[in-house]
């Protein structure tokens, strides 16, 4: 019997296909939300009902509009937002991202409240929520106990920002049990043939889109994880009130790329390995816009703390390596990157 029903905002996304996965195959049945039924990808959700045996239900929202949220709700027992703008490079506006991030958030509570029998909600921020513009020298391992500083953040970290804090402004006035997950760089398999943010590095240095690696610092995370972080957070009674950082190791980028060379070089993969100088950045920036977004971030670690999940949830991650060689052998079965070159053996 089913334990009761979880809806799950964005379905489509990377990380809520795995999310959907972690709830079917623990027995609760799942509502999912697309922007449009008629044209969303969800190929792959169906499979995972067909192999889990479980009940999935897809069903027409859009963080943007009212319609739709308060049937979406309905009956469901918890819902997971995950729903959110998450672009590989600076949009052209703020509120591109912002606004659909803090409007949307607002909607899916307003309706998680108003439908009686929502017993929880679980809020996919980010550690760009608590890492950004503060002094590096001043306490570099972030906690749960950081926000970023808004006014000196770019538009992604500034929409994880406010959507949290109005979430959590929310949930007081209306006395609902809210818990945040905070996860890190999210690697690891992809379930269908998508682009979506989260795998941008690792097909940038499997397809030689650079000629050299950035100094950029990642807390990675498994997707898998995270799907059983947002569990364990519905689950665990001491949950509600809570914010948790789910990351795991601290790689530089060199470090992925080493990883990824290894594995991939000898099957004809040209992976870059050489560091970055900050010039070379700079000129690549001026045509790519993704580089551009990273200009910022050079040098900087990403050091966060997921002390707080292990203790209180249970919750670890698995090896950095794994997750980033899961995620590339899923581009490489998914057609997404192809070998750069012919391998001498080949000639
Ligand atoms: P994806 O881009 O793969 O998924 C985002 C989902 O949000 C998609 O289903 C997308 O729908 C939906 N969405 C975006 N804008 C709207 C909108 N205006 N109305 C309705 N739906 C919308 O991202 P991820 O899976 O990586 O991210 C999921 C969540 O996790 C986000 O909240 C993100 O901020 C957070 N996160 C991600 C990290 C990562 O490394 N990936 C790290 C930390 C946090 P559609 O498919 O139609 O575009």
């Amino acid at each position: 019997m089913s334990k009761g029903t979880v809806l799950v905002t964005g379905a489509t996304g990377f990380i809520a296909g795995h999310c959907v996965e972690e709830l079917l195959r623990h027995g609760y049945a799942v509502r999912g939300t697309v922007r449009r039924l008629e044209t969303a990808d969800v190929t792959h959700l169906c499979e995972i009902a067909d192999r889990t045996g479980g009940a999935l239900e897809l069903v027409e929202a859009t963080l943007d509009d009212d319609a739709g949220w308060a049937a979406a709700v309905q009956g469901c027992v918890a819902v997971w937002h995950l729903a959110s703008p998450n672009p590989p490079a600076a949009p052209r506006r703020v509120d591109d991202v912002v606004r659909p991030a803090v409007d949307g958030t607002r909607r899916v509570l307003a309706a998680a409240a108003a439908a009686g029998t929502v017993r929880r909600v679980v809020l996919t921020s980010s550690i760009d929520a608590v890492r950004h513009g503060h002094d590096p020298a001043d306490r570099p391992v972030r906690t749960e106990a950081d926000w970023s500083d808004e006014r000196r953040s770019d538009p992604y970290p500034k929409s994880k920002v406010r959507a949290e804090r109005a979430a959590w402004a929310f949930a007081a006035e209306k006395g609902l049990e809210l818990v945040t997950v905070l996860p890190g760089l999210v690697l690891g398999p992809l379930q269908r043939r998508e682009r979506t943010t989260s795998a941008e590095v690792v097909r940038l240095l499997l397809t030689h889109a650079m000629p050299a690696v950035p100094r950029l610092g990642f807390a990675v995370v498994d997707v898998r994880d995270v799907a059983r972080a947002h569990r364990l957070a519905m689950e665990s009674p001491g949950a509600p009130g809570n914010r948790y950082i789910v990351a795991g190791e601290h790689l530089w980028m060199g470090q992925i790329a080493a990883i990824l060379a290894d594995e991939y070089g000898p099957r004809g993969y040209r992976v870059p390995t050489r560091p970055m100088p900050r010039w070379l950045m700079w000129t690549v920036a001026r045509f790519d816009r993704t580089i551009r977004l990273a200009l910022g971030y050079v040098g900087v670690p990403a050091l966060v703390s997921a002390d707080k999940a292990a203790r209180e949830l249970g919750w670890t991650t698995r090896p950095a390596k794994e997750s980033i060689l899961d995620m590339a052998d899923s581009m490489v079965r998914l057609g997404l990157v192809a070998p750069s070159r012919r391998r001498s053996t080949d000639v």
